[in-house]
């Protein structure tokens, strides 16, 4: 077992940075920022050390989200450094009737509030790996760069995300849709074997298949709406090395790449996990001349393989239209991020997403249409992410994990200075309009974002029976609401 202790991590180290800060500096977005930024700890004289209130120092640095669309002023701030931190705080709001909002990274915006205890997890980053039972036992603060850095030595990996900068507990809870070998083994929320969650009335409570398995199936899935995770036990997996990286074509060329891509992956095994994007280089990336400052097709593969299959693979792939840059290569897991080379913020993000049921011809036209080459998008990027394989299967201990019967994400995000905000937001919404027709109807709770905070908006991401069992357990657990400073489920 390795254990690395809350705080003290480092971020990632790759031998080949000068191909990571080529691909991942600033990220292909264009962003720029400091990882670890969020809940640096500063702490005031004479208050409880780690509670901070509005002026003192490090309140501002505590607030801060690497979304800064959205805008957080509690009443205190709680640097949480254990469960019992967390438990104080949550007794000290229940007594006060106060609103708890929990934040790791602050990657997901929801909803602006003033007032209201927020409770900092940043620092409980605590992340131990057991190569024995191929699992890991991470802190509410863990990213997925540290954890990946630690399973590694052991030849384990998780379900990542795309960023290393993402926190593993909201991105778990929130069901987790990893680029890496998601179809392989499904969400991340599949392999939780274990919680432990400080409910509203500051119990410290242990939730898996056996014990309050109303909660265990609710927090999977049902994200920050019943409590503040303190610890998550979760699997990991036999993965050294992917075969992965992103093909970039002119956006000129989408009217053949995207459909031929869409019959590739579907006839794509498992073990490959795949999505193609319209992303606009900013014209100061670090990247080569032929794809700085312009709209591209970004068709991301990740194969758990190697080389030889994995080359014959992709191979139709790079023949079907001039390819601008090609980083699908064998890689250590570790540089996973790669596939996506998200920004690592702070970054003013609006975002819209749903789910489609397919990917004929005539939405493929239409992403073309509003996002392509001439279409004059403001958007940074418009994804679709192909679902199915084990992410269409129910696991073991079913979960509130909505919609696996979808078969792609549609993801779309802006950015843009307050003065033009208005104009990136209502063209994402209008994106989110066009493709309705091929749309469930439902949406998936990671990528909603604060323009789609309101309980109609969330209940999207579930069925209708699953919204219903949700409600009712948060009904149970919280029922004044104390866990609304979020994409909330209210209690019946
Ligand atoms: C660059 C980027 C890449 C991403 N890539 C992916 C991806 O590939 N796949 C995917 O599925 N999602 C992805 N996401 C979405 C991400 O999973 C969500 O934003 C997730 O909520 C982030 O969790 P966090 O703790 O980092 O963020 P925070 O903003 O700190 O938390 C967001 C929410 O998570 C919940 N939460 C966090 N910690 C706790 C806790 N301890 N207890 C209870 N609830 C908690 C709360 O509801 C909270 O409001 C990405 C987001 C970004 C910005």
């Amino acid at each position: 077992m390795t254990e690395q202790a809350d705080r003290g991590d480092q971020l990632p180290r790759s031998k080949d940075i000068d191909r990571r800060t080529l691909l991942r500096a600033g990220g292909v977005l264009g962003a720029a920022g400091a990882l670890g930024a969020v809940g640096a700890p500063a702490y005031g004289a004479g208050r409880p050390d780690n509670w901070l209130y509005p002026g003192e120092e490090g309140y501002d640095g505590a607030v801060a989200g690497f979304n800064t669309t959205v805008t957080r002023r509690p009443e205190a701030v709680v640097l949480a450094r254990d469960a019992q931190d967390v438990q104080k705080a949550v007794r000290y709001a229940g007594r006060q009737d106060l609103p708890v909002c929990v934040m790791a990274t602050g990657h997901q915006a929801s909803v602006s509030f003033d007032g209201g205890i927020l409770v900092s997890t940043a620092a409980m980053d605590r992340i131990r790996v057991d190569e024995r039972s191929s699992s890991v036992q991470v802190g509410p603060g863990a990213r997925w760069g540290p954890i990946a850095e630690a399973a590694a030595p052991h030849g384990l990996a998780g379900l990542a995300g795309s960023s290393v900068s993402v926190g593993a507990v909201g991105y778990t809870l929130g069901g987790g849709l990893s680029p890496t070998f998601g179809r392989l083994h499904g969400y991340a929320a599949d392999h939780v074997s274990r919680l432990e969650i400080v409910t509203a009335d500051g119990e410290l409570r242990v939730a898996t298949p056996e014990r309050e398995q109303d909660l265990f199936w609710a927090a999977r899935g049902g994200k920050g709406n019943f409590g503040i995770v303190t610890s998550l036990d979760f699997g990991l997996f036999g993965v050294r090395t992917l075969y992965a990286g992103a093909l970039l074509y002119p956006a000129e060329t989408a009217a053949d790449v995207l459909p031929s891509w869409r019959d590739w992956a579907a006839a794509a095994p498992e073990s490959v996990t795949t999505s193609a994007a319209f992303l606009r280089i900013p014209p100061d990336a670090p990247l080569p001349d032929e794809v700085r400052g312009r709209l591209v097709v970004s068709v991301r593969v990740s194969f758990v393989g190697g080389t030889a299959e994995g080359t014959g693979l992709v191979a139709p792939l790079r023949d079907l239209a001039p390819v601008l840059l090609d980083t699908v290569e064998e890689m250590p897991f570790t540089d996973w991020d790669l596939i996506h080379s998200d920004p690592e913020g702070p970054i003013p993000a609006y975002e819209r997403t749903s789910l489609l049921g397919e990917l004929p011809d005539g939405a493929i036209e239409t992403m073309i249409d509003l996002a392509g080459s001439g279409a004059g998008s403001p958007m940074a990027l418009v994804e679709v992410r192909q679902l199915g394989g084990a992410l269409a299967r129910e696991p073991e201990t079913p979960s509130a994990v909505g919609h696996r019967d979808a078969a792609f994400t549609f993801f779309t995000i802006g950015m843009a200075p307050p003065e033009q905000a208005e104009d990136v937001r209502a063209y994402g919404a209008r994106l989110v309009e066009v493709m309705e027709p091929w749309s469930t109807g439902g949406a998936y709770v990671n990528f909603l974002s604060s323009d789609e905070a309101d309980p109609a908006d969330v209940r999207r991401a579930y069925e209708p029976e699953v919204y219903e069992r949700l409600v009712s357990v948060k009904s149970d657990v919280d029922s004044r609401n104390m866990f609304r400073l979020t994409h909330n489920i209210p209690p019946g």
